[in-house]
């Protein structure tokens, strides 16, 4: 796991015990650096848990395969564009052997609001076809068979798994990608790299929450233009509690 040791705020290491050549000065900086980021994520993810007591995903759907879909539509979409689409979508087509057996211009039809519509049509259909072929038209509650799906990524995996079947996942959209850099919390842009080291930081039992609450905290104050840094209840543990003066 890597961390930014610097935004912890850290004392130096005091190299005691280490080798001469340092490389055990730097193995005990590097354990005090990530002894030091976990204590931080523990006062933030406390503060989170205060400010959003009660996280749910916003997409409308009913069962797995709902969400499922409704995912898959989200990428670079608005939670709010696809609850409009997808209202009449599930109405028509809002099974798998349904959407699997739907002609693609029908698809289309339904989702265009939502942006890469073609790409998006061809994804949901191959992916419901997927379900019907292989997992008898259920979705499966398992990371490695959800990512084998047309179309689905880890993040969607992860979703679909916290919030269809309370399995825990790290879910690293473009907020929680965001917030976690300026928090310190990875030094890492790549969103599977970031999974894992938040992973590495918390406990299972709070991934999927604490990363809906890096969504709403998003949303709400840490954006990515115009951070409400003055009045961010995150300010005292941020290494930029100062990157704007935007007020609410
Ligand atoms: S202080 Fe500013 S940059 Fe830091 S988490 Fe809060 S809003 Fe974001």
């Amino acid at each position: 796991m890597v961390v930014l040791g610097s935004a912890g705020g850290l004392p130096a290491a005091t190299g005691r015990g280490g080798r001469k050549d340092g490389v055990g000065r730097i193995g005990d900086r590097r354990n005090t650096d990530a002894m030091a980021t976990r204590d931080r994520l523990t006062k933030i993810r406390k503060i989170l848990r205060r400010t959003y007591p009660d996280v749910k995903t916003q997409l409308a759907h009913d069962g797995p395969f709902q969400l499922l879909i409704a995912t898959i539509l989200s990428a670079q979409c608005t939670d709010r564009q696809v609850n409009r689409v997808t209202g009449p979508l599930f109405q028509e087509l809002g099974t798998p052997a349904k959407l699997a057996a739907a002609p693609l211009k029908q698809i289309e039809g339904f989702i265009r609001a939502t942006g890469f519509f073609r790409n998006k049509a061809r994804n949901i259909k191959r992916c419901a076809q997927a379900l019907v072929e292989a997992h008898g038209g259920d979705v499966p509650a398992d990371l490695a068979a959800l990512t084998r799906l047309p179309g689905v990524g880890r993040k969607t995996a992860n979703v679909v798994l916290g919030a269809a079947f309370g399995i825990p996942g790290v879910v690293v959209d473009t907020h929680v990608a965001r917030i976690a850099q300026r928090l310190g919390l990875t030094a890492h842009s790549h969103p599977v790299r970031i999974e894992f080291d938040l992973m590495a930081l918390m406990p299972r039992s709070d991934w999927s929450d604490f990363c809906l609450r890096l969504i709403y905290f998003g949303r709400e104050t840490c954006s990515a233009r115009k951070p409400r840094c003055p009045s961010c209840p995150l300010r005292r543990h941020c290494p930029w509690p100062d990157k704007t003066s935007i007020h609410p």
